[in-house]
């Protein structure tokens, strides 16, 4: 695991513990940093346990001069892009680091930056035939094992936290988010689509979900062992690598495209584009939490006022205030509407039967799964790639002669 992999774990599991604890959840916190030190130990892997020391540090500066970052004091939308923007600049460390052991490779020098693992997340079908490996054939692939670890903590979270990912934890949302806010700058008008273009471009990422869907289905069981055994394979992520480091035109229109889009509306690419999008929102069915309206204490109900705060926060314009349960496949989880209800009793991100999650408590979770099934994976050795640097490097001399 590389050292901003680490690094990264390692941080952000001590501050969930932190969390728990600080918030007044001192068995839980206490359990977490436990179970956390003995998996660190248990790894034995001294740059691992360096991260761990920095992380520690850094979480004991940020205690004594910002306490409330620590002891859940912090408001839901600073907590939120606390975390966005941390795991963003995580990820960027992480391109580069991916970007220039590629290069190494592809120049024939023997790389000195080791491969970012997790870089391997940017591989659904990838991933996808993993899992399918692992399900009907009990193949566990060494080549990219983070591809199918990352794809299951998606899916987790969109079942257990609805579209939190997209709303805490993607950093292709939070350019999204930065682009739109820069739109808005030149060209202050909301630039929705009518109901009747919106629906169906909204369809656009379930066609894209269901034709990865449809490739990784389409493979049959006998053939996966083939492919991940297969050249292909090994360099899939060199090849994912080399499509955005040296772009075509045709990539470069596409890119063109996403801005476009994202600067046009908020969330315009997780709306219409994004297969992960519809991965989650399609888990987010699933979810038993969900943003809920009590009307025992919202204005509108229990007052007769007129309100709609929370329908005019919400980045993905769904009509919170006229809703009892918002099941909404682009809800985020982002907990805005939360945020800026006058009445706090009125908004929960809750479930069905009235247990409530709040926003440190959706912190905890969303990092909790981000992290701890990596530690746990890599604790097991289905984590780090096993493919030689050796053999990476004559396959990417040889790249456009490699298919399927
Ligand atoms: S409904 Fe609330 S939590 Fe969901 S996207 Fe809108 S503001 Fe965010
Ligand atoms: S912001 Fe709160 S009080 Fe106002 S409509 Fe929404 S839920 Fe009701």
């Amino acid at each position: 695991m590389s050292f901003v992999e680490s690094l990264t774990l390692t941080f952000a599991l001590l501050y969930a513990a932190s969390l728990l604890y600080f918030s007044g959840q001192k068995w839980g916190g206490a359990i977490a940093f436990g179970l956390f030190s003995s998996a660190l130990i248990a790894t034995l892997y001294w740059p691992m346990l360096l991260a761990a020391v920095i992380a520690a540090c850094l979480l004991g500066i940020i205690k004594r001069y910002f306490p409330n970052s620590i002891n859940g004091e912090l408001k839901i939308n600073t907590l939120r892009e606390l975390i966005h923007h941390g795991l963003a600049i995580s990820m960027l460390l992480v391109a580069i680091q991916f970007s220039a052991n590629t290069i190494m490779l592809k120049m024939g020098i023997e790389p000195w930056l080791m491969r970012p693992d997790v870089g391997d997340a940017f591989l659904p079908i990838a991933g996808g035939i993993e899992l399918k490996a692992i399900i009907t054939l009990g193949l566990w692939d060494q080549t990219h094992p983070a591809a199918a670890v990352m794809l299951t903590v998606v899916l987790l979270t969109g079942l257990l936290c609805k579209r939190a990912f997209c709303g805490w934890a993607c950093p292709l949302g939070l350019a999204g988010e930065y682009l739109y806010k820069l739109r808005k700058r030149f060209v202050k008008r909301e630039l929705l689509p009518p109901a009747w273009i919106d629906w169906p471009l909204r369809g656009l990422k379930y066609l894209l979900l269901l034709a990865l869907i449809y490739i990784i289905a389409g493979m049959p069981s006998q053939a996966i062992p083939n492919y991940l055994n297969g050249n292909y394979h090994k360099i899939a992520d060199l090849k994912m690598a080399l499509f955005f480091i040296t772009p075509g035109l045709i990539t470069l229109a596409c890119f063109a495209v996403i801005l476009a889009l994202a600067a046009w509306r908020r969330q315009g690419f997780c709306r219409y584009i994004c297969p992960y999008g519809a991965l989650l929102g399609v888990m987010s069915f699933l979810s038993p939490l969900k943003i809920r309206r009590n009307t025992q204490h919202c204005l509108i109900d229990s007052k007769g006022m007129k309100c709609d705060k929370c329908t005019r926060a919400c980045p993905a314009n769904i009509k919170v205030h006229q809703q009892i349960t918002v099941r909404s496949d682009e809800c985020q989880a982002c907990m805005r509407c939360v945020a800026v209800c006058p009445k706090k009793a009125s908004l929960t991100f809750s479930t069905r039967n009235g247990w409530q999650l709040s926003s440190t408590g959706l912190a905890v979770m969303l990092l909790t799964l981000l992290f701890a099934i990596p530690l746990f994976a890599y604790l097991n050795g289905f984590w780090v790639s096993q493919t030689p640097d050796g053999i990476r490097m004559y396959l990417i001399q040889h790249i456009n002669a490699i298919g399927h």
